[in-house]
């Protein structure tokens, strides 16, 4: 396990980007929420951007953002928002139905998602733009992270590294194969989209993950007592009642920090 988990840091995901200064609870929030607003929140606490790559790629069967826009856009919230812990890059999905949609390959999708990290990266080194893990066999998560040392990225040493293509898989034996042996490469890995029965499978190998399954839940039951809306698909007490059965859930190996500051190192 080398060293152990220090604790698993948990962003809450969000459409909502007004939560990013009425809570410091860590938020995940995704730039196609927030790209087009004029005006910005600035962040009571510690927050992660979502490229919105999966919704580009399931709608367009391609990125349709330009590089130079989506830097453009992490600069500003950066700038304006605040305590931007890290930005995930214009990353491709491997996804089966996403690589169809696409009519590209796993090793393609791959390809392009290195090229564009280190573009993004090259182009703003002082953007905290992560390197994320794409494919969808181990082998291929494997050569994805080959890619990126062929590429001068030494992963191990970088303090976030996206793991994609695993959360609507994340309760099986083969997402836990995968995050170990990645995890074996001594990566700080981010589970895109990791909830309750993945963090209980692979918790204790990820650094830090997220997730939206609160909102999803919500819209298909009624709202809390008292709550007049018609459903807490976008309540925030609802989503931090959420937040703390999960992690409360979780065994006590892979207890989460749960203040929303960044730790010591
Ligand atoms: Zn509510």
């Amino acid at each position: 396990m080398g060293g152990g988990n220090p604790g698993l840091r948990f962003f809450l995901g969000t459409h909502q980007p007004d939560w990013l200064a009425r809570t410091a609870v860590p938020l995940f929030v995704s730039h196609r929420r927030l790209a087009h607003r004029k005006t910005l929140p600035r962040a009571a606490g510690m927050w992660a951007l979502d490229s919105g790559g999966f919704t580009e790629l399931s709608m367009h069967g391609e990125w349709r953002t330009e590089p130079a826009a989506y830097l453009t856009a992490v600069r500003r919230f950066s700038d304006e928002i605040g305590n931007l812990a890290w930005a995930a890059p214009m990353d491709w999905m491997c996804e089966p139905w996403i690589v169809q949609n696409t009519g590209l390959s796993v090793a393609e999708h791959q390809r392009r998602t290195v090229a564009n990290f280190l573009h993004l990266r090259h182009s703003a080194p002082d953007l905290p733009i992560v390197p994320v893990l794409q494919g969808w066999e181990l082998g291929d998560y494997q050569r994805c992270a080959d890619l990126y040392e062929k590429a001068g990225i030494d992963l191990a040493a970088e303090p976030v590294v996206g793991l994609g293509s695993v959360c609507r898989r994340q309760a099986t034996g083969e997402a836990a194969l995968i995050v170990a042996a990645l995890a074996d490469r001594s990566l700080k890995l981010h589970g895109f989209g990791f909830k309750t029965l993945g963090l209980r499978l692979a918790g204790h190998r990820l650094a830090s993950a997220d997730s939206l399954a609160w909102s999803f839940e919500a819209r298909r039951k009624p709202p809390l007592p008292g709550h007049t809306h018609k459903n807490c698909a976008n309540c925030l007490p609802y989503a931090l009642a959420w937040r703390t059965r999960l992690l409360g859930s979780l065994p006590v190996w892979h207890q989460p920090t749960l203040d929303g500051l960044p730790e010591a190192a």
